[in-house]
């Protein structure tokens, strides 16, 4: 299948009743990983590369990576998607590269650390959404402020510092005309999301509960949504690995954010932790081996096994060949024509 549009993708989940998961990448054994678990469970699938990823990995290959994987799986309906974008410039030139589908986090300044006000975040996501729908992709809109910093990128501190305001969601949904909205009720980027397994106090599911009913249709993104199990950590530490005790977001209230409007969930740390758990073993079994290929292949396998683990617990599992790609053409058209236009606001 050519590459299509989260847009597609999450309309579809939204029918369905499931959620999507975007998996980020830097490098090919990544990008096969997830190719893999999506063929082996027979699901579409989001892959989204950040800035950081972007230049790590060089936009061309990174591109030409992402051709591979669908030129490979025809089969499967996959999106490629830039994970916080920090300004129209850098959104712009993902589209122009072939991404079919951008994130603007305008809740941070340019910098990629400060804040910005509700004005300024209206004012640039608006931008976005205007030129990208003229080309037929997707946007993705933050409104609050997530926790943590993951690639040099996000404001730091708790997640809780500037969760999500209702009323500014549906604000900011009308008048920026985004796909997908990304809001903060208590997560954090990165492997120290919560001290503890986190309840309602730290993690405000009620709050993504009251967000869905005053936005129903409109698909809502949960960031910071690895759940860092027990498990990856323990495999990092027994083979010489130091990190400390942490939990995530558990797969339970991610399946709650499911059943009221989540449909694409970011997912990072789960899969560094695997395969990262999965190369120390080996250079820890066997120190005498040196052949890349033989701690990269069970690195790439343990990340396959947790993306098609948590393929199957989103739902999306089964639904690859559910529908034929839209052309990023015909998106284009069916936002001009209004047929793609949100209607945000349906319970006051
Ligand atoms: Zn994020």
């Amino acid at each position: 299948m050519p590459l299509v549009t989260t847009r597609q993708l999450l309309d579809e989940a939204a029918k369905g009743g499931y959620g999507v998961g975007a998996f980020n990448v830097n490098d090919m054994e990544q990008i096969q990983a997830i190719m893999w678990a999506a063929k082996e469970t027979n699901s579409p699938v989001i892959i989204q590369a950040s800035r950081g990823a972007r230049k790590f990995a060089e936009d061309n290959y990174l591109y030409h990576l992402m051709l591979a994987a669908a030129e490979l799986n025809p089969e499967i309906p996959l999106a490629m998607h830039l994970d916080h974008g920090n300004s129209f410039e850098t959104c712009e030139s993902a589209i122009k590269l072939g991404f079919t589908s951008v994130m603007m986090d305008g809740s941070l300044k340019p910098d990629g650390k400060t804040p910005a006000s509700f004005e300024e975040n209206v004012a640039v996501t608006k931008q976005v959404v205007d030129y990208a729908h003229e080309h037929g992709i997707s946007v993705e809109g933050e409104i609050g402020v997530l926790g943590g910093i993951e690639d040099g990128h996000g404001a730091g501190g708790s997640g809780l510092d500037h969760v999500t305001d209702p009323d500014q969601a549906v604000e900011f949904a009308e008048r920026t005309g985004v796909d997908s909205l990304a809001i903060a009720i208590g997560t954090s980027h990165g492997a120290y999301k919560f001290t503890k397994k986190p309840d309602g106090s730290v993690l405000k599911m009620d709050l993504l509960i009251a967000i869905h009913k005053r936005l129903p249709n409109t698909h809502l993104v949960m960031h910071g949504s690895s759940s860092v199990p027990k498990d990856l950590q323990d495999v990092i530490n027994q083979y010489g690995g130091k990190l400390k005790e942490t939990w995530g977001v558990p797969v339970e209230e991610i399946q709650l954010g499911i059943k009221n409007g989540v449909r694409k969930i970011n997912v990072d740390t789960d899969n560094r932790l695997a395969i990262t758990g999965a190369i120390r073993k080996v250079l820890f079994e066997t120190p005498e081996k040196f052949d890349p290929r033989d701690y990269l292949t069970p690195a790439r396998a343990a990340m396959q096994k947790v993306v098609a683990l948590r393929m199957t617990q989103f739902g999306q599992a089964g639904h690859a060949s559910d529908y034929k790609a839209t052309s990023i053409a015909d998106m284009a058209k069916g936002y001009k024509s209004g047929s793609l236009v949100t209607k945000p606001l349906v319970a006051k």
